[in-house]
């Protein structure tokens, strides 16, 4: 699904359904996460509607960064968190729920409950230099 008519980030941007703001620019909005993964997760949403972060404008680059900072700051003095996890998730299979590209700030907490992610390892070094070549050929 790709459409700003039924795009549930896009309504909260025309102001058709309510968000609890914390920043907007002309660029971007930024209000709280409905279902925080901690109180104080806030949800940086570029109004360009565009599905993935491939999907984007470069130009959204340096504004995004910018409020990634500084939301983020003010997010860990308002919550005295100890860390702050910046995450942003492109398709399905990589936990993508809302198809409008965000950047979720996340206040963590030592003793939060939270594992890190699980690592894997290459068989070979091979197997691992000859992936990193694959993707160079596509640069
Ligand atoms: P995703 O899995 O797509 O990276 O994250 C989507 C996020 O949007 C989730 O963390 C979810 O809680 C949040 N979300 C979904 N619907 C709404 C909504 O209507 N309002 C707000 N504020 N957040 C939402
Ligand atoms: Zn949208």
């Amino acid at each position: 699904m790709s459409d700003t008519s039924s795009c549930i980030f896009c309504k909260i941007i025309r102001g058709e359904l309510p968000c609890t703001k914390v920043y907007e620019s002309k660029e971007l909005i930024a209000f709280m996460d409905i279902n925080p993964m901690n109180k104080g997760h806030v949800l940086i949403v570029p109004r360009q509607h565009a599905e993935t972060l491939f999907d984007l404008d470069n130009s959204i680059a340096e504004p995004v960064f910018r409020a990634m900072r500084e939301i983020g700051r003010a997010i860990m003095i308002a919550t005295g968190a100890d860390g702050l996890n910046v995450i942003q998730n492109n398709g399905e299979a990589a936990w993508q729920q809302v198809p409008h590209v965000h950047w979720h700030l996340i206040p963590r907490f030592r003793g939060d409950g939270y594992k890190p992610w699980g690592q894997k390892k290459y068989d070979t070094l091979e197997e691992m230099q000859d992936l990193a070549s694959c993707i160079q050929k596509q640069l």
